[in-house]
Order: C-alpha cells, then structure tokens, then sequence
C-alpha cells in the first residue's frame, strides 16, 4: 500500500519508515503528523520486545547426517524468520553459542 487516507485529516498519508519502541518499522504519515504503523509489523515487535531476554528450551531433531535446531514457533514470529532463510552461528570460548539473524 504506497498511500493511505488519513482519519483524522482525510488527506493522503505517504509510506515512511516510522519509530516504534526503539525500532524503525514500515507505516505512513500525513502532513498533519498523523502517524499510522504497519501492523503486522508493530505486532511482531511487540513480541519481540516481550521475549527480549527470555531463555527458551530448544530441541535438536536430525535430518540426515546434520542437526536441525527447533526454534519455537513464538520466538520464530518474534524474529520473523523463515524456513530456508540463513543465520549465523557463532561458538563462544564458554561453550556459548551465538545465533544471529543475517
Ligand atoms: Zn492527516
């Protein structure tokens, strides 16, 4: 959606990239300051501020010879990830693992 009829004005609001608790997320704002979020998108980050910090049990299943790291469905929608996209793994010096999104 490029443009989005203001309620409060009735003028068009135009896409912009907005701040939202901390984040720049996708929405529109009008002339007259009206600001409107995407909201799938302030959904998802409200989520992921929520779990922000939570430590979640992950289980290892096995596909062929390699390891398939379960990544619970709340903390996948929390990040927005999807199945065949790439993340980055990192091996700390304490046996901690890092787990990044690209
Ligand atoms: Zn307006």
């Amino acid at each position: 959606m490029k443009g989005m009829i203001c309620a409060k004005c009735g003028k068009i609001a135009a896409e912009a990239s907005l701040r939202f608790q901390g984040h720049d997320i996708k929405g529109w704002k009008c002339a007259c300051g009206e600001e409107y979020f995407d909201g799938a998108e302030a959904e998802r980050l409200l989520l992921f501020n929520k779990l922000q910090h939570i430590e979640f049990p992950v289980k290892l299943g096995q596909m062929r010879s390699n390891l398939i790291l379960r990544i619970p469905k709340e903390a996948q929608r929390a990040l927005g990830l999807r199945k065949g996209e790439t993340l980055r793994l990192k091996i700390g010096a304490d046996g901690k693992i890092e787990l990044r999104t690209a």
